[in-house]
């Protein structure tokens, strides 16, 4: 088949794939409990239902200027300003068909042939892939499971080289729920100046932190790393709104322009309904978004409770968005039936839910192999049936 060298570097998204293997299982009616799915099990806010129903109504259904409303684009600065302290104009904000889109954009505008992308490991798994296609080079940083998986100014600073374009941040992350200390950021902001390359900010996690800890963007840390930053936001986990296809980027004007550009030749603009609800959902009431950020909160720690109770299994515990990131090493060697043995997180995956009927997903897929990323998306009581079935199938193991 003739598929173009770009397409051929790359692979299908396996956080997607392995929650729509799970959600086909539940549909032909097997009782599978799914750890692998990343996005929250909440219902999108009604007051944020409403106003797409209002905008159909209106017949608000035709196409938009292509970074969005002014209305939105507005609401997006607005936003930022009230929950980031970041004063940015309409002309430096795009909305995209979610924060991915956004961050493909950044990365088709930004970054080229030659350019070094660092990207810290675990890392999620499209960012490897964005970086591939916009035929740089994705350089990875690992970050340390004993320090959290917290990324630090000296990591970076390891892998630096004149070819650094770009550092890419997940913080809260995927797939690990590590917050990066407000010392680091503010050192790795100055090392950002220092070396003059730019940042890449996805925070589409911030809302979702716990034991007190709060989300610092670190483009508010001053108007140099500002001047480098480009902020990327969305709608999707902080408000239920993973279906709707919603995000944003907010940056240097120039290369924003240049996003809209390559906007209006691929999907034009988001959708114009969706682009109603994201008003609503960023200027009206956010009771909803504490709700479920305290729900998020207490399922994290009846997971990490029952995890400690699988032997062989370790877990940093983790201070942001819904994933778990626990180390599975210890199985790996133990043999499974026919004289085969578990030699990978994906072979521990493909085992789990063979016998335990649980997915979650590999963390190889994140960098990381000895880990499985285990989202908490899920009931109380899922989180607890799941764990306990998992332990079973653990124990199995020799
Ligand atoms: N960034 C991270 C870290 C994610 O986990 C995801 C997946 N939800 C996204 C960006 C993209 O989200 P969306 O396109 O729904 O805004
Ligand atoms: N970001 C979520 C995840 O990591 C949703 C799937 C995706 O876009 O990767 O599971």
């Amino acid at each position: 088949m003739a598929l173009s060298r770009r397409v051929r570097s790359i692979s299908p998204s396996s956080t997607l794939a392995l929650t729509a293997l799970a959600k086909q299982m539940q549909a032909e009616g097997i009782d599978v409990i799914s750890f692998a799915g990343g996005e929250p099990d909440f219902e999108t806010p009604k007051h944020v239902r409403e106003a797409a129903i209002q905008a159909i109504r209106e017949g608000f259904t035709k196409y938009t200027a292509v970074a969005g409303t002014e209305q939105l684009r507005d609401a997006v600065v607005a936003k930022l300003k009230r929950d980031n302290g970041l004063e940015y104009t309409r002309d430096e904000v795009i909305t995209c068909a979610g924060s991915k889109q956004a961050l493909y954009n950044l990365g088709m505008v930004l970054f080229d042939k030659r350019d070094e992308i660092i990207i810290p490991v675990p890392y999620w798994v499209t960012y490897p892939e964005q970086v591939r296609l916009a035929a740089a080079t994705p350089v990875f940083v690992p970050t340390a499971e004993e320090e959290g998986f917290r990324l630090k100014r000296r990591d970076v600073e390891r892998v630096l080289s004149p070819r650094t374009k770009a550092l890419i941040l997940n913080s809260p992350c995927n797939p690990t729920g590590a917050v990066i200390e407000v010392e680091e950021l503010k050192a790795i902001a100055e090392l950002a100046v220092e070396k003059d390359f730019y940042l890449v900010s996805d925070e589409a996690y911030e809302t979702l932190t716990y034991d007190g800890v709060k989300h610092v963007s670190i483009a508010s840390l001053g108007e140099e790393v500002k001047a480098r930053t480009f902020v990327v936001g969305a709608v999707s986990k902080t408000y239920a709104m993973t279906g709707w296809r919603l995000g944003y980027a907010a940056g240097p004007k120039e290369i924003i322009k240049a996003m809209i550009d390559l906007q209006s030749h691929s999907t034009s603009a988001p959708t114009s309904i969706s682009q109603k609800a994201a008003v609503a959902a960023l200027l009206g009431s956010q009771e909803a978004v504490e709700v479920m950020r305290v729900e998020f909160e207490r399922r994290r720690d009846h997971l990490l409770e029952h995890l400690q109770r699988l032997p062989g299994v370790t877990c940093v515990p983790p201070q942001g968005a819904f994933y778990a990131f626990p180390n599975v090493s210890a199985f790996y060697g133990k043999k499974i039936a026919r004289g085969r043995k578990i030699n990978s997180s994906t072979d521990l995956v493909a085992y789990l839910i063979r016998e335990a009927r649980v997915t979650a997903v590999p963390g190889g897929d994140f960098g990381s192999d000895k880990h499985l990323r285990l989202s908490y998306c899920l009931s109380m009581e899922q989180i607890r049936e799941g764990l306990e079935r998992m332990g079973r199938a653990l124990e199995q193991l020799r």
